[in-house]
């Protein structure tokens, strides 16, 4: 008995976990295996070529750790970096705070670059730190590509730009938890060390698996990284792949399967045009945000987040209000905000296996939820926004032209 039970299925729009595609759900619908047989080494030989075309590599080398994000970050910092070393790191909303918490936590001298919430990392500060550091003091910059709580995009060749020009040899750390196979990512071009991401995102997995990969600087620089690390150590990694059995410790055998059925649904639709019906997706909804009259937490369009949306909601509204209503209601999941803007912002997560008309529904939930807590919204007048929108930019199917 399912205690919260709702009809029909649940509109999940929080930013991740996300929704799990029945094809990879039926993939995972399977027995534990022996992952010392040759079955499981085969699968993830494959698995972690694959794995590179997402994160645009093809000089990485990836890591499929059993862990989330969090455990990602400290697999790309223990591994590169000695405990003291300078790094610069941005402050733009909570998960680039509980990634910089980590990293003082984990006794890195780290220089936190602060913006408010709903601005991107601020890269003046960036060039000028850069252009000081004569002698090469700064050992990384550290940015979250997509900033989740405020629904910020940063840009990352802008920070290669940066120091390319001076040619600064630091190494560049990016959480892609929220970005890689949504936004356009491109770890070789732009020269980025160690990229990461969590399964629960647009991977659309369910949650247990960081995906770390390290560019050959990043492994070069692991020979010579005094942190400690046991559990995350890429080296323990790297003598399994030299052996052809992969694994130190025990792999989740059904998020293999899982990676496996989710790489096959990107690849069928294709990279790209995943890339771009995340971009039409959050396109349609900042046209519904307009058309109700609220603004986006995202303070400008350069930075606009095309994987989750945080809305402002006015003074008199509690938007975890909005939150926990959709849910009773509605059976419409939203994102709360968090920290700073708890209570102030509501947050629509387009992201992984969802297409127009699911999104759709979403905003008509939104509507009603927030005519139901005293905001006077026409209803229908930003599904009609986004309709308008969709019905001109949706292209057909991929795998059904
Ligand atoms: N980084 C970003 C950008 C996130 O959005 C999140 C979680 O939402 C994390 C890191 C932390 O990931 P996890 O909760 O899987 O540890």
């Amino acid at each position: 008995m399912d205690y919260v039970y709702g009809p029909g299925r649940n509109h999940l729009f929080v930013p991740g976990p996300v929704n799990i595609p029945e094809q990879v759900t039926r993939a995972m619908n399977r027995n534990n295996e022996d992952y010392r047989s040759p079955a499981i080494p085969a699968l993830t030989k494959v698995l972690l070529e694959d794995v590179k075309k997402i994160f645009k590599t093809t000089s990485g080398t990836p890591f499929l750790i059993p862990t989330t994000g969090t455990g990602a970050w400290e697999s790309a910092l223990t591994n590169t970096l000695s405990p003291g070393d300078r790094i610069v790191s941005f402050l733009i909303g909570q998960f680039s705070l509980l990634w910089i918490d980590q990293q003082q936590r984990l006794n890195f001298n780290v220089d936190v670059v602060e913006s408010d919430w709903g601005q991107g990392a601020n890269l003046d500060i960036l060039a000028s730190k850069i252009g000081e550091d004569k002698s090469h003091t700064i050992k990384a910059v550290c940015i979250v590509h997509n900033e989740t709580a405020t629904g910020v995009t940063n840009n990352l060749a802008t920070v290669r730009k940066i120091l390319d020009h001076y040619q600064h040899p630091a190494l560049f750390l990016v959480d892609g938890v929220s970005s890689v196979c949504a936004l356009d990512f491109r770890m070789d071009e732009w020269g980025i060390d160690v990229a990461l991401t969590g399964s629960q995102k647009a991977l659309s997995l369910p949650t247990g698996m960081g995906i770390v990969c390290a560019s050959p600087k990043a492994l070069e620089a692991s020979k010579t990284a005094k942190s400690v690390r046991v559990f995350f150590d890429w080296n323990d990694y790297l003598k399994f792949y030299k052996l052809g059995t992969y694994w130190p410790y025990t792999p989740s055998i059904q998020l293999l399967y899982g990676l496996r059925a989710a790489l096959d649904l990107i690849f069928e639709e294709g990279l790209d045009n995943v890339i771009a019906r995340h971009g039409r997706l959050a396109k349609a909804t900042r046209v519904a945000v307009e058309a109700w009259g609220l603004k986006n937490c995202t303070q400008k369009e350069e930075w606009f987040s095309d994987t989750v949306t945080a809305v402002i909601v006015p003074s008199y509204i509690d938007s975890s209000e909005i939150v926990r209503r959709a849910w009773k209601q509605y059976n419409l999941s939203l994102g709360l905000g968090l920290n700073k803007v708890a209570g102030k912002v509501f947050r629509i997560g387009h992201l992984g296996n969802v297409n127009e008309l699911q999104l759709l529904g979403c905003l008509a939930g939104v509507e009603m939820v927030l005519k139901d807590v005293g905001y006077p919204v026409k209803l229908g007048s930003g599904v009609a926004a986004a309709s308008a929108y969709l019905q001109n930019s949706t292209p057909l199917i991929p795998s059904r032209i």
